[in-house]
């Protein structure tokens, strides 16, 4: 599958291997778990970390990826409705957990047996297209955070209903994010970062400058792809984003974009453009929680997003762009942003 655009620009400095009585910087970039993922590290340790950390994101994709026979996704979606229960890996049994805490938060915007619904439409693909009602209303019928189950004894979970699918194309990458992050705290990593491609970013420490990290928010309807709607500076934090512009197909002048209404069966038309989220590494599971929300938030709309984000842990900021390219920051997000496009007011 081809690399998804790249909505955030990471503006660093050049990378050195080595360097006079400084610490080595290590950078590697991989395709993996669907997108460009570059590691970078700053440390007596560099080398090990980014090596171990692009071996677990390899890892971590056999587990979650619905197109590896025999991942926790397969195994799921094989057995679905025949009663059994399937045993997971600790990781993705976690990611579970908090997927469903946050369908009962969110009631459904997020929801991660969206999978039947995500193949229908395909979006991002060659097959992406407008199905008929019908498809959607059966399509529909097969998905239902409710229709989940996990037993926490034993690690396992089942899905309730033949035909139901999970996908975990909203989430995998934030909680790869915290695993990779694991690594680089073992190795007495402390600058660093780490770079999930398309949407999701942590950012440890300080760039080799010596400043916080510069993420640039891709401009979601300018043609000129390093164009920016803002940058967000981050030490120490996740960064995540959405919209419906990294996949997307027009027809009739509508927009199909790849973030679907788990309660209409279509792409989520509920006042948002795109979203970004801020979480601060003190919060547990910053990475993955950053990434579920955007996509979450971004069904929630503009008002409803911002009213459910102010009743989040502290650590968590952001804003939502609105269709009238207006920004709705949460807990003063404003502030942190710098060089923002004049096209985007803040509301
Ligand atoms: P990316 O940044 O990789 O494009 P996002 O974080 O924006 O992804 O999440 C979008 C992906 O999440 C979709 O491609 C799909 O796999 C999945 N998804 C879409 N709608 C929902 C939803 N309502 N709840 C959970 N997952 C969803
Ligand atoms: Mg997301």
């Amino acid at each position: 599958m081809k690399a998804r655009m790249i909505a955030l620009l990471v503006f660093v400095s050049a990378l050195l291997l080595g360097g006079c009585g400084q610490q080595p910087t290590v950078q590697k970039t991989e395709m993996v778990m669907d997108t460009v993922a570059t590691l970078s590290a700053t440390g007596t340790d560099s080398v090990a970390a980014v090596t171990e950390g692009l071996k677990r994101l390899k890892d971590l994709e056999a587990m979650a990826s619905p197109s590896i026979e025999g991942s926790d996704v397969d195994k799921l979606t094989a057995a679905a409705g025949n009663g059994e229960w399937v045993q997971l890996h600790p990781e993705i049994y976690h990611m579970l957990e908090v997927s469903q805490q946050y369908s009962r938060l969110t009631d459904g915007a997020w929801d991660v047996t969206t999978g039947p619904l995500v193949q229908l439409w395909s979006i991002g693909t060659d097959q992406a297209r407008v199905p008929s009602v019908t498809e959607i209303a059966q399509a529909k019928a097969l998905v239902g955070w409710q229709n989940l189950e996990l037993q926490p004894e034993t690690q396992s979970a089942r899905l309730l209903k033949p035909g139901m699918s999970l996908d975990f194309g909203g989430i995998a990458k934030g909680m790869a994010l915290d695993e990779v992050r694991k690594i680089y705290e073992k190795h007495g990593i402390k600058d660093g970062l780490i770079n999930l491609g398309s949407s999701s970013i942590y950012a440890l420490g300080r760039n080799s400058k010596g400043h916080e990290w510069r993420i640039g928010i891709r401009h979601p309807r300018s043609e000129d792809k390093d164009a920016t709607l803002a940058v967000v500076p981050i030490s120490d934090q996740a960064l995540s984003t959405s919209g419906d512009y990294e996949r997307f197909f027009e027809q009739d002048g509508q927009r199909y974009h790849h973030i679907i209404n788990p309660h209409t069966g279509a792409p989520a038309w509920t006042g948002a453009m795109g979203d970004t989220i801020v979480i601060d590494g003190s919060v547990e599971d910053a990475g993955m929680l950053s990434d579920l929300l955007t996509t979450a938030v971004f069904v929630l709309g503009p008002e409803k997003g911002q009213a459910f984000m102010e009743q989040l842990p502290e650590g968590v900021t952001g804003m939502i762009v609105d269709q009238q390219k207006k920004l709705h920051p949460v807990r003063g997000f404003e502030g942190q942003l710098t060089d923002r496009n004049e096209e985007f007011p803040i509301e």
